[in-house]
Formats: C-alpha cells, sequence, structure tokens
C-alpha cells in the first residue's frame, strides 16, 4: 500500500503486513476542510497492541536488525528517505487531505521526515562505547545496546513528521519499533510502514496500530516486552504515561504542550518581528505545541505592533489545505474548531478586545469545514485562561510590559517551558535574555525553526529529554559496563 495508490480502506500495519483490525472495527477518517470522509482506518484494540508487541519483539530477537554494525541499518533509512523523496508529492497531499494543513506545508514537512531519515541514518554506524581508565590489569569499557521493543505515540498536527521523529532514531539503534498515531490522522504513518518494508526494514522491525489512545496506548507502554515510551502529545496525557512508565521503570521521552511567550524588546525590527509572530501563531492553523500564543510587548509599542500583525492576520487566505492559493488550512476536527472558539468567547465575555478574526469562517464553502479565522485578544490579564492554557489554535493574547525584567517574568510565568522567541536588534541583551528564559528552545530574530540536528525539548511541564540532535540515537541504547582482568592474580584494587 502506498500513499500514491491513495487506498480508501486502511489496515493496521504488523509484520510486515496489512490487516485487519481483530475484531473487525473500522472508523471513517475525515477531511477537515469539508469533514467528508476520505478513508476508513482500523479501529485497534488491546488485542492488537499485544499482537503488534509480540510481533516486534520476535523480529528483535531473531531478523538481525540489532545484531549488526549499523550499516544494514543505515543503508534501510538511506533507501527509505529516497523512496519517500520520490512519493512526497503523494504523500504530502494525504497529509494535507488527512490533516488540514496547507500542501505548502505539508510538503514543507515531507521534506523535514526526508532529512530525519538522512540525518540520522548517518549516525547509525556511529553507536560507540568508551574504553575507561581504571586501576590495576584491567580493562573497562562500555557496549551501546539497543534497548529491545520501543513505543511511539504521536499526535496529529505534524502526524508523519512527529512519529518519524523518534522512529527513526530508534530505528537507527537497532530496535523494534511499534507506533500508535493519533486516531484522527493515521493515515501517512500507515503508508509510511509499508514504504519501509520496501525499503528492507525486516518484517516486524516497524509496525503501526491505531486505536483509541486510552486502550491501544495504555496497552502497549504496559505491556512487559515494551522497553521505552517516546510520547508526544498534550502534558496531561504526558503526565499519565510518566506513571505508567514509572510503574515499570523504563526510560521515557516526553514531548509536550506549550505556551509560548514571544518577547518583544523596544529596539526590535517591527516589520520582521510582525512577520516572524504571524508565522509562529498562523503557521498550521496554530496547531503547534512551541506556537508563539503569549505576545509580550512594551507599552510604548503595543499599539504600532498589533496593527502590524492584525494586517497579516486579515490578510491571510483560508481555504482548503489542498489548494495552492490557500494560506491557512482548517483545524483538525470539529471538537477542536469548538474548543478554540470557545476560549476566544470566554476571553470576550471577560473584557477582552477580539482585534483579529474570533470566530469561524461562515462564509460558504468554509462553513462545511473546521476554519477558524487568525484571531488576535488584547486587553487580557496574566491569570486568564486564553493566556495560561494551550488553545492550539490560531489565537494569538497580547500582554503589555513596562521594564525588561516585567516582560522577562512574564515569559516565565507559565507552567509549559517549551520555547521562546525573542525580537530585538541588541544581541549582547539578547544573548543575556536567552539564559533568563525558562525554555528548552529559545530563538533570536527567527520564528519556531528547528533542524534534524538541533536538540528538540521542553522544560516544565513541556516535558523530558529530548529529540533530534546528534545524541539522540544515545537516547534508544542503554548502556553496559564490561570489566576484564588481564593478569587475574596480578590485578589490583
Ligand atoms: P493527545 O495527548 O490528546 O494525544 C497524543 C497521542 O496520545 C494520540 O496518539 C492519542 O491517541 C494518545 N493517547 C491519548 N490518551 C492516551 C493514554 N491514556 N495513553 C496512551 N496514549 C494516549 O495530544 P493531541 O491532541 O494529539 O496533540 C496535541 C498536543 O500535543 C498539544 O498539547 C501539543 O502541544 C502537543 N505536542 C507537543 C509537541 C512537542 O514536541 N513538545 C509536538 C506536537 C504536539
Amino acid at each position: 500500500m502506498s500513499a500514491g495508490s491513495t487506498p480508501s480502506e486502511y489496515g493496521l500495519f504488523i509484520g510486515g503486513a496489512s490487516l485487519p483490525a481483530s475484531r473487525g472495527e473500522r472508523a471513517p477518517v475525515l477531511d477537515p476542510a469539508t469533514n467528508r470522509p476520505i478513508a476508513t482506518a482500523p479501529v485497534g484494540r488491546a488485542d492488537d497492541a499485544r499482537h503488534a508487541m509480540e510481533v516486534a519483539e520476535s523480529a528483535f530477537r531473531n531478523s538481525g536488525w540489532a545484531e549488526d554494525d549499523g550499516g544494514r541499518r543505515a543503508r534501510a533509512l538511506y533507501r527509505l528517505a529516497r523512496l519517500l523523496e520520490e512519493r512526497a508529492e503523494s504523500f504530502a497531499v494525504l497529509e494535507t487531505t488527512n490533516m488540514g494543513k496547507t500542501i505548502r506545508e505539508s510538503k514543507g514537512d515531507i521534506g523535514y521526515v526526508v532529512r530525519t531519515l538522512d540525518y540520522v541514518a548517518g549516525l547509525a554506524d556511529k553507536i560507540e562505547g568508551e574504553t575507561i581508565p581504571v586501576p590495576g590489569a584491567r580493562l573497562d569499557y562500555t557496549l551501546r545496546e539497543p534497548l529491545g521493543v520501543t513505543v511511539h505515540i504521536a499526535p496529529w498536527n505534524y502526524p508523519l513528521l512527529l512519529a518519524i521523529r523518534s522512529v527513526a532514531p530508534a530505528l537507527a539503534a537497532g530496535n523494534a519499533v511499534v507506533l500508535k498515531p493519533a486516531s484522527l490522522t493515521p493515515l501517512t504513518a500507515l503508508s509510511f510502514a509499508a514504504l519501509a518494508k520496501e525499503a528492507g526494514v525486516p518484517d516486524g522491525i516497524f509496525n503501526v496500530v491505531v486505536g483509541p489512545g486510552g486502550e491501544v496506548g495504555e496497552t502497549l507502554v504496559t505491556d512487559p516486552r515494551c522497553r521505552s515510551v517516546s510520547f508526544t502529545g498534550s502534558s496531561e496525557v504526558g503526565q499519565r504515561i510518566a506513571e505508567l512508565a514509572a510503574r515499570r521503570v523504563i526510560p521515557m521521552t516526553l514531548e509536550l504542550g506549550g505556551k509560548s511567550p514571544v518577547v518583544v524588546l523596544p529596539d526590535a525590527d517591527l516589520d520582521r518581528a510582525a512577520k516572524g509572530i504571524g508565522f509562529g501563531i498562523f503557521g498550521n492553523a496554530g496547531q503547534m505545541c512551541w506556537a508563539g500564543s503569549r505576545l509580550i510587548v512594551p507599552d510604548a509599542l503595543h499599539d504600532e505592533l498589533v496593527a502590524k500583525v492584525s494586517k497579516i492576520a486579515n490578510g491571510l487566505k483560508l481555504g482548503p489545505g489542498s489548494e495552492s492559493t490557500s494560506e491557512m488550512g482548517p483545524v483538525v476536527s470539529a471538537d477542536q474548531l469548538d474548543r478554540v472558539v470557545g476560549f476566544v468567547e470566554e476571553a470576550r465575555s471577560a473584557g477582552s478586545t477580539v482585534v483579529a478574526g474570533g470566530d469561524r469562517a461562515k462564509e460558504p464553502p468554509l462553513d462545511a469545514g473546521n476554519f477558524v479565522r487568525p484571531t488576535i485578544v488584547t486587553g487580557v490579564s496574566p491569570e486568564q485562561r486564553v493566556v495560561r492554557e494551550e488553545v492550539f489554535g490560531p489565537v494569538l493574547s497580547v500582554l503589555r510590559y513596562g521594564q525588561v525584567d516585567e516582560a522577562v517574568r512574564l515569559a516565565n510565568d507559565t507552567r509549559y517551558g517549551l520555547f521562546a522567541a525573542l525580537w530585538t536588534r541588541d544581541l549582547s541583551q539578547a544573548h543575556t535574555l536567552a539564559r533568563q528564559l525558562e525554555a528548552g528552545m529559545v530563538s533570536i530574530n527567527e520564528p519556531p525553526t528547528t533542524f534534524p540536528q538541533s536538540p528538540f525539548g521542553g522544560y516544565k511541564e513541556s516535558g523530558i529529554g529530548f529529540e533530534q540532535g546528534r545524541r539522540v540515537v544515545e537516547s534508544y541504547t542503554r548502556r553496559k559496563n564490561v570489566i576484564v582482568n588481564l593478569g587475574s592474580a596480578k590485578a589490583k584494587k
């Protein structure tokens, strides 16, 4: 099965084959631009999750994937990158149809997955231990071993990109993988698994199970064969995953939510900043973990900057992601639309001012889909829910400050700590403030930007551990120390 042939009935992908769910259940998968079904996906249950774990464990032990020097894994991942590159267009179309983002954004996502595969393939044969000097006639060294079966649970906002961001290094390190994509957006992950088989990843090394998070996700994490969990999603579910992982004493990487501040200093280039702010909150219809959703602006520049960002918001062309002229697509589901609009309504009732957008697009044909107009809310206080909680939609809240230390205090006044942006021409002050901001990632004069080689992770309730970067492959291994007595009788303490 490939994205090119766009099947209308998808199966689970277990042991190198597309299978129906054990109880035969299926659910429609909707296009968020129209809310019409585009395909059906299997609804896996606990039985399917256990089956995938059993198959993965057996492949881990018997396929030779784990034992080799990494060269075979590198070649398979490079081949996978080339296959995806060849089919980038059809994967991008499938991602847009399933998730709603614009086709330009989907092409960017698929390109990012290709670069991730290439980068991680280059690391697969460079997983090295150390020799450690110890007293006496002894050799002490470490081995880096794969963990076994690793579980990966992904969200719906960058369906393929965020799944493969953790799956690729786990494969490079020699693990067998079971991936659970979000139920709303499973299609590209299922198609990608078939591509991995074509690239030479042995059957059973890469499995995909779709189904309700509570049942399938928790069965995977609590299965005795699960040796680590990588979760990307909300902080609430992340906390539940952490409890389950703690009971089993398995390592976890948690990439969770955010409420990221964008601090504009008085000397900033306002036109550049306005563009970056617009990109950082309206990109992907605001459904970004690191969306710059709290704009923190000097009193004196408030009106001027809000006017510039409002002009960008009002100028964005909403439309189905599949149309090349669309600049912002729908949010992923009708529930998500209600949630986003609910936040804005609540802020309005609390006396805040909605200076741009503020509701769903009501004109046909957009009224049939989940389109929210790019929204800016001013006159908010730091205690309001729209300022404290993750809206996960195109909604920017604007806070004002007098002195710079107040801006830093406002920026850090959140349970999250994923990302922060700074806009200033004073680089000395920028580097000083970058240290004061409680966030795992800071950008200076740049909207949210990342690369496969840059570590990606959050502080505080935004997560534990990191994805991407050179060391990521090591986080899917365990370290064993081996000590050898070289001259038994002579070895001293
Ligand atoms: P979510 O937490 O609702 O779901 C994420 C995944 O977890 C889905 O596959 C879901 O089916 C599964 N799940 C749900 N309950 C589960 C349970 N009890 N046990 C195991 N798995 C379970 O998140 P979402 O709505 O899909 O995605 C949006 C959230 O993801 C936002 O909070 C966003 O900030 C966050 N996110 C974080 C990053 C990051 O890198 N830090 C990136 C993207 C999204």
